[in-house]
């Protein structure tokens, strides 16, 4: 008797697991993997910066549902903020919003400014093709996701160039929305965690049988839209939300993925006559850049994430001198040092690929070295 009772009650955990599995978990969950620190930061006389130029955070601004419906007058409206603090953005585009015929290029005037944004450092991402309905992705094969994606790829690449990033359409993608964007040589997908994770490979834990067809990293946000209805009332509420939110982050040394959607941030709080959801994102940059935040774009987190995992560093020392090598055929810029050196090391070496790119005979024991 107990051991049918066995039987069925694994039977029912395979059949919750699969239908967990089938319906999309990974919506909001990530692998176990990402909890955990893929970027060793720990060596023995010093320990590396997790962002450029010592910086203590980072943060990421991404406005989601911009088409042909956007105004250029409300993107001017966030940009004026975002580069007042210097913070870059990412614009995540529908191309056809609501329909073929809705093209964002029917917009003249919004990419013309969308364009002068790319100019100054920001990002233009896919976000869908049509984004209806909602969950565009949701129910679709391999072959009609890939579609898809290829045609809206397609529509920015002739307005804005080369495009790296993508962002599901209401968080909604499975293996095959990754193995889609992995052979449109996409860089990143940035959907949802409820948890504050680091940047991972879906490969490792959700779909190991689909191997390298799945060569993709994603960078989650926290499903929170915090800037969705801010009012004068729940502003400091919210404010506080968000604030909290960005701090366990930068706690654990994962990325803030600010979400927001273009449409609701440039609302007019009809009560008040202000903007109440931009206020708030005007005080966050206050915030961020008073704490010496980093505020890259999507694209240039990632690529400065991959970096980091594949960078390879080797100490030596000998008597009074330290020599570092490091190997890595990426851009390096901005990697930090903060030493922590016994007093009879004064000098340090550093080398990249071989050449000598540092080199300091008088050392202080927390000499901080920005390449
Ligand atoms: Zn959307």
């Amino acid at each position: 008797m107990i051991k049918k009772r066995y039987i069925i009650f694994l039977f029912l955990i395979l059949l919750v697991s699969f239908y967990l599995y089938t319906s999309n978990v990974q919506r909001y969950f990530s692998p176990f993997s990402s909890y955990e620190d893929p970027l060793e930061t720990k060596f023995e006389y010093f320990s590396l910066g997790r962002y450029p130029d010592a910086h203590e955070g980072v943060s990421l601004l991404t406005f989601d549902d911009v088409s042909y419906a956007t105004s250029a007058n409300d993107v001017m409206k966030v940009k004026e903020i975002t580069d007042t603090y210097g913070a870059k953005s990412t614009y995540f585009i529908i191309p056809r919003y609501g329909g073929e015929g809705n093209t964002l290029s029917s917009n003249g005037d919004l990419v013309s400014y969308l364009s002068y944004c790319l100019s100054t450092g920001d990002e233009m991402a896919l976000h869908g093709y049509t984004h209806y309905p909602t969950e565009e992705l949701k129910g679709k094969s391999y072959e009609e996701q890939l579609e898809l994606i290829d045609k809206g790829k397609e529509d920015l690449n002739v307005l804005f160039g080369p495009i790296y990033g993508f962002r599901p359409p209401s968080f909604w993608k499975n293996s095959n929305t990754y193995k889609a964007l992995a052979s449109e040589d996409f860089l990143y997908c940035s959907s949802a965690s409820i948890f504050n994770v680091f940047p991972y490979h879906p490969k490792e834990f959700f779909h190991p049988f689909f191997g390298d067809d799945i060569d993709i990293i994603e960078v989650p946000c926290f499903p929170e839209d915090y800037f969705w209805d801010v009012t004068s009332e729940n502003f400091s509420t919210l404010y506080f939300e968000l604030i909290t939110r960005f701090e366990s982050c930068q706690k654990k040394g994962t990325a803030f993925v600010v979400f927001t959607h273009l449409p609701r941030l440039v609302n007019l709080d009809e009560a008040t006559g202000r903007y109440e959801a931009l206020e708030m994102l005007e005080n966050y940059l206050e915030y961020t850049s008073e704490n010496d935040i980093w505020m890259p774009t999507m694209r240039e987190y990632t690529e400065w994430h991959i970096m980091f995992l594949e960078l390879e560093i080797n100490c030596r020392e000998s008597l009074n001198e330290l020599i570092l090598t490091i190997d890595s055929q990426k851009d390096i810029s901005g990697l930090t040092f903060f030493f922590d050196l016994p007093d009879v090391i004064d000098t340090v070496y550093i080398y990249h690929n071989g050449d000598m790119i540092y080199q300091n005979d008088d050392c202080a024991s927390d000499e901080i070295i920005i390449i």
